[in-house]
């Protein structure tokens, strides 16, 4: 085996200070040419979904920006990330704000030609709305597959206010249109008040593992990680990561923000847990930095990613 050492990497933070530079996610080369590439961050920088607090579009550069801490050793699993991973920021997929359904479009057409190339996307949000043309474009290349969804809300209303897409609404139509593996899907960390007892009933009815707020404080993050990966199994995931599943305490800076959360540790404590799956996608979502305090929403998010890199570079390592 003579595989070639990942062609690239972050900018040596020994070499020239992490503050400087124009930001890309952890200092990476910013790169359209996807040849000799792993793994993609993708922007996705749109929020005509959101119901209530707006603003996520800032939340690609805000995560950015706070990611220039970002190191490249993964203590938590003993992995030099970009050993193994060629990874590049791609910067932002095109968006129409306002416009939900032909960004929609756009959204996928961009995500379409990351996907083409081989390469796998981590997606920067935006709200949850965009999970939608994500799985659309995912499905179009592997088929249904499977979703790990650690959110406090399920996402599977079927309309707001009459119309059929918001960022409570993804899933829902997901399902729907046969883009998600129910069978070997999960949602973690449910919780906070709910228009009625359906809110939870409905992704279980669609076939989903629902392991609501309560149930996962209970259990604990290793049966969780457990279950899900059981549940799993060897089919294609996409791991969608709505920053609200972390406990406004540590992660403010959100659109529809739920107390009872988790601490960070707890998610990264659980993302590591979820290792051995077959991911061809993730995101993270829901950061809408005007509300945050001291960065520490897009801090988490930056840390969030970095925690999906290490699932990857592990799998490779
Ligand atoms: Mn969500
Ligand atoms: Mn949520």
């Amino acid at each position: 085996m003579d595989k070639k050492p990942p062609r690239y990497g972050p900018a040596d933070s020994l070499a020239s200070p992490r503050f400087s530079g124009i930001r890309t996610y952890a200092r990476l080369p910013h790169l359209t040419d996807l040849g000799e590439v792993d793994v993609a961050i993708v922007g996705v920088p749109f929020d005509t979904g959101g119901t209530y607090r707006v603003g996520a579009r800032f939340g690609p550069q805000a995560i950015r920006a706070a990611s220039a801490l970002i190191r490249p050793y993964h203590t938590g699993s003993g992995v030099a990330v970009f050993d193994s991973l060629s990874v590049v920021d791609y910067g932002d997929v095109p968006v129409v704000p306002g416009y939900i359904e032909e960004s929609y479009k756009r959204i996928k057409a961009g995500l379409m030609d990351v996907l083409k190339a081989g390469v796998i996307p981590i997606d920067l949000g935006g709200d949850h709305s965009i999970a939608l043309p994500e799985l659309r474009a995912l499905h179009e290349v592997h088929g249904p597959v499977a979703l790990v969804q650690l959110d406090s809300h399920s996402d599977t209303i079927d309309s707001y206010f009459g119309m059929p897409h918001t960022h409570g609404t993804p899933f829902y139509h997901a399902v729907n249109e046969g883009l998600i593996d129910a069978a070997h899907s999960s949602q973690v960390g449910l919780r906070g008040g709910m228009y009625s007892a359906r809110d939870h009933e409905v992704p279980r009815e669609m076939g989903m593992q629902v392991i609501a707020g309560v149930e996962a404080h209970e259990l604990g993050m290793a049966e969780v990680a457990k279950r899900v990966v059981e549940r799993a199994g060897d089919a294609r995931v996409f791991l969608s990561f709505d920053i609200d599943f972390i406990d406004p305490a540590y992660a403010p800076a959100t659109g529809t923000p739920e107390i009872g959360g988790f601490t960070t540790w707890e998610s990264q404590s659980l993302l590591r847990g979820l290792s051995g799956l077959n991911y061809v996608g993730f995101d993270v979502v829901e950061v809408i930095p005007a509300y945050d305090v001291a960065d520490n929403t897009s801090f988490t998010a930056a840390n969030i990613v970095f925690e999906f890199l290490a699932l990857l570079a592990r799998a490779r390592a």
